[in-house]
């Protein structure tokens, strides 16, 4: 049993052959108490973080089938283990109590947040494009065909990766809209 002063990190730094204070002697009870965030787990998966267009690797850690933790993927070529500080805190886009997974629609003019349902939220995007391009629809310009709207602008998220950009390209270009931008050339 060490007495108080002998049970003092810096008395064991000098005692107990620990002289650069990076083993035993910065250890205590705490310490020996703490366990990984990621010990709980029952599988784990492999992903990529949504974040940005790096595409760096993850594991997800999932415990009855909730996730519990997310680090980096050592296996991953493009980021060899790392996170940045967005993707090691990833796991709050899964588990944050303020988290939106319904549709929320605030009308014109209006002070409050309503719920919709998918389908009419759909219907009412799809009833906006319609009516935009009858309404600002332009064969020409200055005599020149143009077949175009500049009442429908997109600005992408740094989130969407190649893929989904390409997509998002392809259907604006084909809605006639020309405006088309994202957040991380921004
Ligand atoms: S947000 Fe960070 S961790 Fe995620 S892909 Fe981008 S650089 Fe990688």
């Amino acid at each position: 049993m060490k007495t108080w002063l002998g049970a003092w990190p810096v008395v064991r730094q000098f005692t107990d052959g620990d002289p650069f204070g990076r083993g035993e002697a910065v250890r205590s009870r705490q310490t020996d108490a703490l366990v990984p965030r990621t010990a709980s787990a029952d599988r784990v998966v492999r992903s990529i973080c949504p974040y940005c267009a790096v595409g760096c690797g993850q594991q997800v850690f999932v415990e009855d089938e909730q996730v519990v933790q997310i680090e980096g993927d050592p296996d991953s070529p493009i980021s060899r283990g790392r996170l940045c500080p967005k993707g090691a805190a990833s796991k709050q886009l899964v588990t944050s109590p303020s988290r939106v997974t319904t549709v929320r629609y605030r009308r014109p003019h209006g002070t409050e947040w309503e719920d919709l349902d998918l389908d009419t939220a759909m219907d009412m995007v799809a009833d906006r494009v319609l009516e935009t391009r009858r309404k600002t629809w332009q064969d020409e310009v200055d005599g020149k065909r143009v077949n175009r709207t500049m009442g429908i602008a997109s600005l992408g998220g740094a989130t969407l990766d190649n893929e989904e950009n390409y997509l998002m390209k392809k259907l604006y270009t084909a809605m006639g809209a020309v405006q088309v931008e994202n957040q991380a050339r921004i």
